[in-house]
């Protein structure tokens, strides 16, 4: 097949998975206070290219509104929860970005379309090497990386205006709360590791906005399942 047809493909399954994201999003419309996402945040999904960020035995499920293994027990994020954790950042060009949770980039790559600066620690020195390679590879020059423990925050590129966790916590890390600016969002899931379907899951995605009192308000966005955040080896 031609390199531009095969592109011109991928444009289009890229496009059908944004209205399963709408049609998911209208679903769960209760949930989320809202019946649409950003329209910058589905502008940044409907460019990068997640293909490039699923294993080559996954390519033909790519543009699914599903997650996918990427090696060592780990996934790349639903488009769906990506696209919705996004919005729930409201960010946009400009803001920093702290991910906990590198996985394959794809969530990183997200932000940095949509023109954030993305600072992304990842625990398993596999994933942490292989996804800074892809996000180089891939041109996403405004996606800094680094391998460690997520829950400790990245101190140095310190305050964020969102902090999103892409692996359930089963409490909020004191040190991400503290790297928010005042105004800033951490938007985490929390709860036990033991949801696998989603909406019987006891894991929830939660919103936290930091006051600029330093306050904190908690909101429920949705419930989830993601796997549980781990001890990166070495430490
Ligand atoms: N955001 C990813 C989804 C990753 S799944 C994507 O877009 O593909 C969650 C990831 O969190 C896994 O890669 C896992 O290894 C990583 N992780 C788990 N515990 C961690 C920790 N304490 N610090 C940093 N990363 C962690």
């Amino acid at each position: 097949m031609a390199a531009n047809q095969k592109a011109d493909n991928r444009a289009k399954e890229r496009a059908e998975m944004l209205r399963q994201i709408e049609a998911e999003v209208l679903e769960t419309a209760h949930w989320l206070a809202k019946d649409k996402l950003d329209p910058r945040v589905m502008a940044a999904m409907a460019e990068v290219p997640r293909h490039a960020f699923v294993p080559r035995m996954e390519d033909a499920y790519a543009y699914r509104n599903e997650p996918l293994p990427i090696g060592l027990g780990q996934t790349i994020s639903q488009p769906y929860i990506v696209a919705v954790m996004t919005d729930q950042a409201g960010v946009g060009p400009g803001s920093r970005v702290l991910e906990i949770g590198t996985g394959s980039g794809y969530q990183a790559a997200v932000l940095a379309a949509l023109g954030c600066e993305v600072w992304s620690i990842e625990a398993l020195p596999e994933l942490a090497e292989e996804a800074a390679r892809r996000l180089k590879a891939a041109g996403y020059a405004k996606v800094h990386c680094r391998q460690g423990d997520g829950a400790r925050g990245w101190p140095e590129a310190a305050p964020f205006d969102a902090v999103l966790v892409t692996a359930a916590a089963t409490s909020i890390p004191p040190a991400l709360i503290d790297q928010l600016k005042p105004g800033g969002r951490l938007i985490l899931p929390v709860g036990a590791p033991d949801g696998v379907l989603r909406r019987n899951a006891s894991q929830r995605l939660l919103r936290i906005e930091k006051g600029h009192d330093g306050g904190l308000t908690e909101t429920v966005i949705l419930p989830v399942a993601f796997v549980p955040l781990v001890s990166p080896p070495q430490d």
